[in-house]
């Protein structure tokens, strides 16, 4: 979650509530709290189901200050990798355009701009 009061109130979370995240054996244990031998081994893509376990009634993470907080969703809905700018299609504020002053900065510093419902864009979440 990237946009404080407008993930909270307008879109109640919607990408902690759908879909898949990528997940390191430690995020897993952290957020799904499991018993140690149960552990995955390698990173894996685990089904978040109606609500990621870590997610408040309120919509807010309760792990985001956790050391462990996944790296994936530290940067969701934006990736950036050398000079492009992934924005995941699936996001509430890319669909409402909430991005555009960034948007324009990053083309003015001749980012490539990419809106991606691959994995890479959406489900890297
Ligand atoms: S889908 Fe986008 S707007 Fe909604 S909570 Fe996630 S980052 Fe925020
Ligand atoms: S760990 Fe937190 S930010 Fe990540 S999906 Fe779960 S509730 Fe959302």
């Amino acid at each position: 979650m990237a946009l404080g009061d407008y993930c909270f109130t307008d879109c109640k979370a919607y990408c902690c509530r759908k879909g898949y995240i990528d997940l390191t054996p430690k995020e897993y244990e952290l957020i799904f709290k499991i018993d140690k031998k149960n552990k995955p081994k390698e990173k894996i893509s685990a089904f978040l189901g109606d609500s990621c376990p870590a997610l408040s009634t309120d919509f807010k993470c309760n792990i985001r200050n956790d050391p462990l907080h996944p790296k994936t969703c530290k940067e969701y809905p934006i990736f950036i990798r050398g000079k492009k700018v992934i924005l995941s299609g699936n996001c509430l504020a890319v669909i409402n355009n909430k991005f555009y002053p960034f948007i324009s900065e990053w083309l003015s510093q001749d980012f490539e701009i990419i809106i991606s419902n691959s994995r890479e864009g959406n489900n890297l979440k």
